[in-house]
């Protein structure tokens, strides 16, 4: 059984039929890109997902539990987080309060701190700025706190928009290793993207999603090798 499918989801904004029968499955343990241009539904994807849009249609199953319909926080505390795009963090929160916000549900004082710990060694600059107020954090230092505020939910499957969306070249690649990093440790990730060189080079598997329809899904080898992809999003000719 997969830890998430995705079967047939419709998506609607009033009368725009944003998804047309999304169908996507993550195992345990995967990376699992989605890829596709501006408008393709990549984030109505992960908001159908994550429970901030509800599908008119189609079934979200996570761990056997069909969980369309369920609010965001309900499935925070069933292991579902997200990064989203533009990151999100709360800016006039200091770096250790939005950390503390990403464990509001929990209960386990001891696991909050050695977790927190954990954020620390990932990201030794947000240990670096704790007491600082968000706001004032630059653009990377941004997404890697959005990102270690996910984590400190402890999810099983993390849901990130465009990570690399805005960061200078060297600060991209560090956000994809810390991607790799964080699945080895154990958790699995959907991650959405623009940038599809950096997406498939870390993926397992991926889809590409146009006008929201997926019209290919591979190995991320493979796509990597497939003609379309390198014309319409490697930029290969
Ligand atoms: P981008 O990379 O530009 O964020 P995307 O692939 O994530 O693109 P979505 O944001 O999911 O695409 O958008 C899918 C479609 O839904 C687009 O046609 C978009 O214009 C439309 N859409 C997205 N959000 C809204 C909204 N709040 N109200 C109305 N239409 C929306």
């Amino acid at each position: 059984m997969a830890l998430l499918e995705v079967d047939n989801v419709h998506a609607y904004y009033g009368n725009i039929h944003a998804l047309n029968g999304v169908s996507i499955s993550v195992e345990e343990g995967e990376i699992v890109s989605l890829i596709g241009g501006n408008g393709a539904g990549k984030t109505t994807t992960l908001r159908s997902i994550s429970g901030l849009l509800v599908p008119r249609e189609g079934s979200i199953i996570f761990e056997g539990e069909d969980i369309s319909g369920y609010k965001a926080h309900e499935l925070v505390s069933k292991g579902i987080a997200m990064v989203p795009e533009g990151r999100g963090v709360f800016a006039k929160l200091t770096v250790l309060e939005n950390l503390e916000m990403g464990a509001y549900h929990r209960k386990d004082k001891d696991g909050i701190a050695e977790d927190l710990r954990e954020m620390y060694d990932l990201f030794p600059r947000l240990e670096e700025r704790k007491s600082q107020v968000a706001g004032t954090l630059s653009g990377g230092e941004q997404q890697m706190l959005a990102t270690a505020r996910a984590l400190m939910s402890r999810p099983k499957l993390l849901l990130m928009d465009e990570p690399s969306m805005g960061l200078a070249p060297v600060l991209v690649e560090a956000i994809f290793d810390t991607c790799t990093s964080i699945n080895l440790a154990g958790t699995t990730i959907l991650l959405v993207e623009q940038n599809a060189h950096m997406a498939l080079q870390i993926a397992n598997r991926g889809y590409v999603l146009q006008t929201g329809e997926i019209v290919l899904q591979d190995t991320a080898d493979n796509l990597q090798q497939n003609e379309m992809v390198q014309k319409a999003y490697l930029g290969i000719d």
